[in-house]
């Protein structure tokens, strides 16, 4: 059966191929399908998004589709930014303002606990639906380390590794982020 990614980000696709390649015969992105189509975000969680993202694509395509939604969930901010993460500070995808915002708010927070979650749906074109959810738990620094990863990954100290998301190489990243932990959980459910 053909897969096909409902993004276009290269990491990702290489990450779901080293997963899930097994269980299919061909993985494609919504590019190399010939899919130009841009879903409106409106869930209300990681879940219903990639939700979305997924049944649309599987109904375009007639294929096999499968989605992934993320973010970062501050405690000291009651889960913010969560599903707002990529454009935290107003605008998609400008990682330093939204780095800087992060740092702002928790100028006098000393609870610094974080989590990222990812959320993956993958969607048949007979309607049938697979769900996971993965986490990836640490804390937020107030000095940047690091310049591997993207996003919050300078900001995201992980205890147990001693180091921030962005000081592990991507292949460390992808053995125990939450989106290796969200495909890997939903390889399982196949
Ligand atoms: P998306 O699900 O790839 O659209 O990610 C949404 C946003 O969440 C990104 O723009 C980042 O701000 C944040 N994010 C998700 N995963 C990560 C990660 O592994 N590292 C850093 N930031 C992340």
């Amino acid at each position: 059966m053909k897969l096909i990614i409902a993004s276009g980000n290269a990491g990702k696709l290489r990450e779901i191929r080293a997963i899930l390649g097994e269980k299919f015969d061909e993985i494609l992105s919504m590019k190399e399908a010939g899919i130009d189509h841009e879903t409106v975000e409106d869930g209300a969680t990681f879940l219903e998004n990639a939700q979305k993202k997924a049944r649309e694509i599987a109904e375009i395509s007639g294929c096999a589709a499968l989605a992934d939604d993320s973010g970062i969930c501050v405690d000291a901010l009651d889960g913010a930014p969560g599903i707002y993460s990529a454009r935290f500070c107003g605008r998609h995808g400008d990682d330093e303002a939204n780095n800087r915002l992060l740092i702002e708010k928790l100028r006098d927070a000393d609870l610094r606990t974080a989590h990222y979650t990812c959320a993956v749906s993958l969607a048949f074109p007979d309607g049938k639906e697979l769900h996971a959810e993965g986490y990836m738990y640490g804390e937020i620094v107030d000095e940047p380390r690091g310049d591997g990863g993207f996003g919050y990954d300078p900001y995201f100290y992980l205890p147990s590794y001693g180091c921030t998301a962005a000081e592990l190489s991507a292949e460390e990243k992808n053995k125990i982020s939450h989106r290796a932990e969200a495909l890997r959980k939903l390889l399982g459910l196949l």
